[in-house]
């Protein structure tokens, strides 16, 4: 028996690539919502959606804990989750209908119910929490176990009359410290650690040192936090990591910011606590490619544990990137790819491909970018117009009726690109080709210059990359067959 059960709406299951891929991570948001309710009293459950089978798995859950309130508060800091996939909703939807057959009352709270109120309300939903969650989600309960009316709590909608009444907006916490430390007990971490271990050999957990991004790239939504920037102290995350490192001892940490480490000083400060308690654990984290060539930032990730940073690279066509307002430079991309490099930093970049003007040239600027800095790894996805955004607002003429991504390999670009989706995936296919192609090529240099024989994962590495180059024509024929596109350019 529980007060509370906390559920999510992110089903790896749900998800073949995301499967396929295995690196599953807590829900990181879920899990502070759940500590904060326990602080003040209140007994909580978790439903782990993403390791379960479907949604029909909570209803056992919910028979055997019979709780008064279910909450299914989707974790704010996955980008999957941000992602708003269809497939996602639906099992929400799902959940909620099971939880009101059993007569329990129930709150959401996410990116795409705040993007879709009605559908949620008119779902079962009775309350759904907008915006930043954790205190709008105490005074409801408050409320609810006093059998007062929710109305005046900020930061709450609710059908009145068949249409979507919304209170006052909810402040931002200005000061995230406050909050208790996220709820890791609640996960089976073990199940966690098990599938990390027999896939990648490693285990590793998230953790979160902000809210929020102050930048303005025209197609990023922040539908939860908003245009703001909120830290935690660095003595609060290194007391963080000093306990996952104690009770979990993961061998790698995720820190999931938007943007790691942005406020001026912090990350100095940062990497002096980490050395001064010993709870270095290697990390990886996102940051941008201006931020990384200020001060002594490459030095202070290195001093920290830093072992990768993905870079929002997006493109490699100054063009594109002014399209998008990303208020970075090309030159910024290779610059801080090369620094990273050279302090032994392993760099991912992420890739976007589909803005609206994007021609054939700007995606082989982008292509040649990868091939002359090598990035270790790389992230490929499509603009993808979220309500919320400047892009939205721009192209939400030319939307159909489809409007979301039912899954994250879905790249449907949903509005009049410049080439079709299938276009898009068979480009998606021929940049991870070509790009583990030059890997392989840079590998079976460097192992040829070294006196030592490769470890085998570099063997294996290049081995694949040998696959890659006789699969190449293929891939890259129908890319230019799909496109239109000059042959040979690519
Ligand atoms: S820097 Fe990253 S998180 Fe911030 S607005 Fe740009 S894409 Fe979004």
């Amino acid at each position: 028996m529980a007060d509370i059960l906390f559920t999510h709406s992110y089903f790896l299951s749900l998800d073949p690539k995301e499967r396929r891929a295995m690196m599953p991570y807590a829900p990181l948001g879920t899990l502070y919502a759940c500590s904060l309710l326990r602080q003040h009293g209140y007994s909580v459950a978790l439903f782990d959606t993403l390791l379960a089978e479907g949604p029909g798995e909570i209803i056992r859950v919910l028979d055997s804990v019979r709780p008064k309130l279910v909450v299914i508060y989707d974790d704010d800091f996955n980008y999957l989750t941000k992602m708003c996939l269809s497939n996602m909703r639906h099992a929400a939807f799902a959940m909620i209908r099971f939880a009101r057959d059993r007569g329990c009352r129930v709150a959401v709270h996410g990116s795409d119910p705040g993007d879709h109120a009605l559908e949620y309300l008119e779902a079962g939903a009775e309350y759904l929490i907008v915006g930043e969650g954790e205190h709008t989600l105490l005074e409801l309960a408050e409320c609810l176990s006093a059998n007062r009316s929710p109305s005046g709590v900020n930061g709450l909608a609710f059908l009145r009359d068949g249409k979507v009444e919304r209170s006052a907006k909810r402040e931002p916490l200005h000061d995230p410290d406050a909050l208790p430390f996220p709820a890791r007990d609640l996960i089976d971490v073990n199940r966690y650690r098990a599938l990390w271990m027999k896939r990648h050999a490693y285990f590793s957990m998230n953790i979160v040192t902000t809210r929020g991004c102050p930048f303005h790239c025209n197609w990023c939504a922040k539908p939860v936090y908003g245009q703001v920037y909120h830290s935690h102290s660095p003595e609060r995350v290194c007391e963080e990591m000093a306990r996952i490192k104690r009770e979990y001892t993961p061998g790698h940490l995720w820190f999931c910011d938007d943007i790691f480490g942005l406020r001026p000083g912090w990350l100095s400060h940062f990497a002096d606590e980490v050395v001064r308690r010993s709870a270095e654990i290697p990390f990886k984290c996102l940051s941008r490619a201006d931020l990384l060539l200020k001060d002594d930032a490459v030095r202070d990730l290195k001093r920290a544990g830093c072992q990768t940073v993905w870079i929002g690279a997006e493109s490699g066509s100054q063009k594109i990137l002014d399209a998008m307002e990303k208020g970075t430079t090309v030159q910024q991309i290779y610059e801080a790819t090369k620094r990273l490099h050279g302090a032994g930093i392993r760099v991912g970049h992420f890739l976007q491909y589909g803005y609206p003007g994007e021609k054939w040239q700007d995606i082989e600027m982008t292509l040649r970018m990868v091939k002359e800095c090598g990035p270790d790894e790389i992230g490929v996805s499509v603009s993808y117009p979220l309500p919320g955004t400047k892009f939205y607002e721009r192209v939400k003429k030319e939307l159909g009726d489809k409007r979301n991504w039912i899954d994250s390999r879905d790249l449907d670009p949903m509005i009049h690109a410049e080439y079709s989706p299938q276009f898009y995936r068979a480009l998606h296919r021929l940049t991870h080709k070509k790009f583990r192609v030059w890997q392989g090529m840079d590998l079976l240099k460097q192992s040829v210059a070294a006196p030592a024989i490769p470890d085998r994962r570099t063997l294996r590495r290049i081995a694949l990359s040998a696959y890659h180059a006789l699969t190449l024509p293929r891939a890259a024929a129908e890319v230019h067959s799909l496109g239109r596109a000059p042959a040979g350019g690519l």
